[in-house]
């Protein structure tokens, strides 16, 4: 056996069934070949995202029965507030209904119209939010992420030469602040390493910005930091994850994925005014600063997700089911991002299709091409989700053009995984026959999301 087995044994079960191809045509034409737009019963695997599609254990379950749930505080705040305070190490905590409300909360309070935010990559929900509270967000990391093709370690980490220049040219005043995702999810959810991390903050602290993390994948990336950086290896989960947060003012947590839960999240601070003005503005949008929009159950399942995040034998099956996924399919030629990452498996959709351009949208149409031949749902991350300049209104075209395989935490086996690389290397023997797509509806914030297409 070249994997290790479940560390989990299965209490409850969900049936799933696969349709006959001749129904998936029908399914995806109706969806308007947009796997978003498809229904979740006629899905037989689906790997569209790890967000909120986690399996929540027996004591998570069990947990839901205490939900405390009083308008104001709730007893099952105070433990999610206590556990993310002793894990991460913030000083204040600020419940959110997911992670997009957290970054929203944060824009809104550090964000002055024409300045600028700098990280590592974007992510489309921090990118809509930053822009909309009028500030431009600048990529600063390190070229290889935007190789397909580079194979190094801890590919999601900043160019400290990129942000010094960047500090230079606008001004250290100019920058609202440093946003740093931990893992990068669009570059493949690779990994930063901890001396980047050390690196960033030392120079941010020299011109006072402040660093932010997208914290929403940090459990993963800690488990690479463990791995291969050099002095970790005898570390545990939980003492990375607290060190990795020493060098942040601050974080947005996505509960729907490193919190193991189905819906939830939270603005952490450590600066008192910031978290008084975050107090102010969550009342508005989410609800009291103890709930933010989270019912008490949904508060306690978190505070209990949290904690088993952190334990080795979790997060090390977890990073080692993606990996079999991706060396499967690698060891068929097929072309993925490497090192493979921490989420998911990146299908590089321009090697894949090489007969389509990116006009012909080929991420797109590799995804809907793989429900139509195998019934597992996928996602486009390339062109489609990149969107338009907000003022040439002309499309970007992301160096990364990629189908993502996203695998939910503590749902699939490994025979799923078998099922779904089977499927894809027989696709891949017939590649010139997936067609091109184009826009037939084209909504204008986040147009990935509901965006309809058609053959050209
Ligand atoms: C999912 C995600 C978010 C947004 O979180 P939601 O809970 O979906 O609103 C932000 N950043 C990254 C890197 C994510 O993967």
């Amino acid at each position: 056996m070249n994997y290790p087995a479940e560390p989990y044994r299965i209490k409850s079960i969900e049936s799933i069934s696969l349709l006959s191809r001749e129904e998936r045509i029908k399914k995806i034409h109706q969806a308007g070949y947009n796997t978003f737009l498809l229904s979740s019963q006629d899905i037989y695997i689906d790997l569209l995202t790890d967000s909120g599609t986690n399996a929540m254990s027996d004591k998570q379950w069990a947990s839901m029965m205490t939900g405390d749930e009083a308008y104001s505080g709730s007893q099952n705040f105070e433990l999610l507030k206590k556990t993310a305070q002793h894990l991460f190490g913030f000083k204040y905590i600020v419940p959110t209904h997911q992670g997009r409300a957290a970054e929203n909360l944060l824009s809104l309070i550090t964000i002055k119209p024409g300045q600028y935010v700098a990280g590592n990559m974007y992510f489309t929900t921090t990118r809509f939010h930053i822009e909309k509270n009028g500030a431009t967000f600048i990529d600063v990391i390190n070229d290889d992420a935007h190789d397909a093709m580079s194979n190094v370690p801890f590919k999601g980490n900043i160019d400290l030469d990129k942000l010094k220049q960047l500090i230079e040219e606008k001004g250290a005043e100019n920058i609202a602040y440093i946003c740093l995702a931990i893992t990068v999810n669009l570059a493949g959810g690779q990994p930063v390493s901890m001396q980047n991390m050390r690196d960033v903050k030392a120079l941010c602290e020299k011109h006072h910005i402040r660093v932010f993390y997208d914290a929403t994948r940090c459990v993963e990336n800690a488990y690479f930091i463990k791995e291969q950086e050099a002095g970790y290896q005898d570390v545990s989960i939980k003492e990375i994850v607290h060190e990795m947060f020493s060098y942040a003012d601050g974080c947005t947590m996505s509960g729907k994925k490193d919190c193991l839960v189905n819906i939830g999240g939270f603005l952490a601070l450590n600066n008192q005014q910031l978290f008084e003005q975050a107090c102010e503005w969550v009342v508005a949008y989410e609800g009291m600063p103890s709930y933010g929009g989270m019912t008490g159950r949904d508060m306690s399942a978190m505070a209990i997700g949290m904690q088993e995040a952190m334990q080795f034998e979790y997060i090390q099956h977890r990073i080692l089911q993606v990996r079999y996924l991706g060396n499967k399919l690698k060891a068929a030629n097929i072309p993925i991002i490497e090192p493979i990452g921490g989420h998911a498996v990146f299908l590089d959709a321009k090697h894949f299709c090489p007969h389509l351009t990116q006009e012909q949208l080929p991420a797109q149409s590799l995804a809907t091409r793989i429900y139509l031949e195998t019934g597992v749902r996928t996602i486009e991350r390339g062109t489609v989700s990149a969107g338009r300049d907000k003022i040439t209104k002309k499309n970007y075209f992301p160096k990364l053009e990629t189908v993502r395989l996203t695998i939910p935490r503590r749902v699939y086996t490994y025979a799923h995984l078998d099922f779904v690389a089977d499927g894809i290397i027989a696709l891949y023997q017939q590649k010139e026959t997936i067609q091109g797509l184009k826009f037939t509806y084209e909504p204008k914030q986040l147009r990935f999301f509901t965006a309809r297409f058609a053959y050209i």
